[in-house]
């Protein structure tokens, strides 16, 4: 017996962890610095860990379905009710709900290239098909209504990324905008700003008042330091609200994980420290980098680099690992991660060395 033909359906590719990475090249993951993933460079946030020692003797008991307590927390960070927060397990949690509420098999999904993969395949195991809008070098990976709307047709739902993931470019406001009044009433917009936090534009979330077409995504995998525990969110208008426990994933997020956001949430300097930290770092490495750079609004920096897979392979073994972008579609890029202060600095001594030599 065999499952069902899955040959469309793509295999998500994560980044490989230090250990993996020491592991094949024989070296102590201690020596190497793993740029590779937007992972938070300071950890998590002091106060999550505790929370998550303090949920430790209760997880043989099941969490709230209704996450009461986060949801509440977010509805008032955002000016929301509690009834527009769909918690979920990570951003990509999120996009799947956004999938089930949304599509029926066959209907199509409009999807950014280069861009996440993760849009494609949430749309591909509900049944959907994808379409792409082209994002182009030549245009600093600009995403304008023009451009996408241009390769607009009617679509369920339409993704857009700001800050972008791999290009770091952003979306302005008032682009947003023009798009969620151009396109179909059956059209959703999907919003995702799983790198808000790094950004100095305003979110979309501000734009649920006015507007009923549009879900906002956000994680606490980068900013808040989460990555490992899978918790995020979506902000939907509140007409949604019967769809999410429908949708939703029995028990998705787990307890543990809500507590440790909850109280990530109200450590506002590390927060800070993160984000200031990451600004930094993405200007660092514009302004040092021997390679063409694009403006960055997340916690990374697309590098054009000529040959990725060498360049990345040979970083990996001066110790640092970036991200090959070649899978994203950009054979000539790698991705780098915003790091410590220090790690930063040698991730550009290593880079302008291999750069050098590679050429
Ligand atoms: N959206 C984008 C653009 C991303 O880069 C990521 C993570 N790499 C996600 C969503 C989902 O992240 P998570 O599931 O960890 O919240």
């Amino acid at each position: 017996m065999q499952p069902r033909d899955l040959s469309a359906h793509e295999a998500y590719v994560p980044g490989r962890g230090a250990e993996e990475v020491a592991r094949e090249l024989g070296m102590d993951p201690e020596e190497l610095t793993k740029l590779s993933s937007n992972e938070n460079p300071h950890g998590p946030s002091p106060d999550a860990v505790e929370a998550v020692e303090a949920a430790a003797s209760e997880i043989h008991v099941y969490p709230k379905t209704s996450h009461a307590d986060l949801t509440d927390a977010l509805a008032e960070r955002w000016d929301l009710t509690s009834e527009q927060v769909w918690v979920s397990a990570g951003g990509d949690g999120a996009l799947d709900n956004l999938s089930r509420a949304f599509l029926e098999p066959d209907d199509r999904v409009l999807t950014p290239k280069p861009g996440f993969s993760y849009y494609a395949m949430s749309a591909r195991y509900h049944h959907g098909e994808v379409a792409e809008y082209s994002l182009s070098k030549a245009d600093d990976f600009a995403q304008t209504p023009e451009t996408i709307l241009d390769a607009y047709d009617g679509e369920r739902i339409v993704y857009l990324t700001t800050p972008h993931n791999p290009t770091g470019s952003e979306m302005a406001r008032e682009d947003i905008v023009t798009l969620l009044e151009s396109v179909e009433d059956h059209t959703l917009v999907v919003v995702d700003e799983a790198y808000g936090e790094y950004s100095e534009e305003p979110s979309a979330i501000g734009l649920l008042d006015e507007y009923d077409n549009l879900a906002v995504i956000r994680t606490f995998s980068k900013a808040f330091g989460l990555a490992g525990l899978r918790i995020g969110y979506a902000a939907v208008p509140e007409a949604w609200a019967d769809a999410y426990a429908r949708v939703n994933t029995p028990f998705a997020a787990s307890k543990v994980a809500c507590r440790a956001a909850l109280a990530a949430l109200g450590n506002e300097e590390h927060i800070e420290k993160s984000v200031e930290t990451a600004r930094w770092a993405r200007e660092y490495y514009r302004d040092e980098l021997n390679a063409n750079t694009w403006p960055s609004g997340g916690n990374f920096v697309l590098v054009e680099v000529g040959d990725a897979t060498a360049v990345a392979e040979a970083t990996k073994r001066r110790g640092i690992i970036v991200r090959d972008t070649s899978s994203f579609g950009l054979p000539a890029c790698i991705r780098v991660s915003c790091g410590t202060r220090e790690e930063t600095k040698r991730a550009v001594e290593v880079l302008n060395e291999v750069i050098a030599d590679v050429e």
